[in-house]
């Protein structure tokens, strides 16, 4: 039966075994169980449940329930535990009770939110995903380069994050618009400060403009003066030229030990 792709879910369906295969083979050795957002046709969940137990996430009813039927046999087993519904309604504090790691073709229209829950959650260890390339060059880039953002430093403090390969539009039916990339994340530790999230958002908020100048929305310019030159950051550099650690530290002045650098509560 042909299947009619349906956009708003962000279905594209991958097709080249070549980059099944590769994504198999770049999965994390361990005996977490595997999390799949989105299985679609169930092209990447076959083989995945010949490796390890899958829970799986699918919000199509139309394609759950064909899923129900080609694997049958793997649910009876147990090898394949399939939820029908939004992954963010099952969201609540960790998506599943025990260690897992999440591998997915993520759908573009959530992937970098459905990305961040993953770093938050404390029983996600590994992420190994099919992003938009850009957003994969987002969470991956390296200080100084110019897309090092707030989720290249997010990404940083939870774990190693590398981009793996590029995927052409070919690969996937429907072809989508743009490349798309495997990306890594071996995760350390969760994310569990949502303060230091709102916090890169300010220091990112303006990417072409100085770092000094974004904090400046919420701090005094001339107490950020002083923490740079403490910290030995020039005030002129750009958000992206900082490193995860300067933005920890920060972070730490200004905010936790609260060296009074807000606006509210300095006289200017
Ligand atoms: N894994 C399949 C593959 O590689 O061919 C399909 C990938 S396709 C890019 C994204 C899949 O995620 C689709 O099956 C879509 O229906 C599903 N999806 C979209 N939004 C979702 C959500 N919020 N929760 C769960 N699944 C979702």
């Amino acid at each position: 039966m042909k299947i009619q792709a349906k956009k708003r879910f962000g279905q594209n369906f991958l097709k080249d075994e070549t980059i099944l295969e590769k994504i198999i083979q770049s999965m994390p050795k361990n005996d977490n169980v595997i999390v799949e957002i989105g299985p679609g046709l169930g092209d990447l969940t076959k083989r995945l449940i010949t490796k390890k137990d899958v829970i799986a996430f699918e919000i199509d009813k139309d394609l759950c329930n064909i899923l129900k039927k080609d694997f049958e046999k793997a649910i009876k087993e147990k090898k394949l535990i399939l939820k029908c519904g939004d992954v963010q309604d099952h969201w609540k504090n960790s998506l599943v009770d025990r260690p897992y790691d999440l591998i997915a073709n993520l759908p573009y229209y959530v992937a970098t939110n459905i990305v961040l829950n993953a770093l938050r959650d404390k029983n996600c260890k590994n992420i190994l995903v099919m992003l938009q390339k850009e957003v994969a060059q987002k969470f991956s880039a390296e200080s100084k380069e110019k897309d090092f953002s707030s989720l290249s430093v997010l990404a940083q403090t939870a774990g190693v994050v590398k981009k793996l390969f590029d995927i052409k539009p070919e690969a996937f039916e429907p072809a989508p618009k743009v490349m798309s990339s495997i990306l890594l994340i071996n995760k350390k530790k969760s994310l569990d400060d949502k303060n230091f999230e709102n916090f890169l958002k300010i220091a990112f908020s303006a990417p072409r403009k100085t770092l000094l100048k974004n904090l400046s929305s919420k701090y005094s310019k001339d107490n950020l003066k002083k923490v740079f030159e403490q910290l030995n950051i020039l005030p002129n550099i750009r958000p992206h030229q900082a490193t995860t650690s300067i933005y920890h530290q920060l972070y730490e002045i200004l905010e936790k030990r609260k060296v009074d650098g807000r606006k509210e509560t300095t006289k200017l």
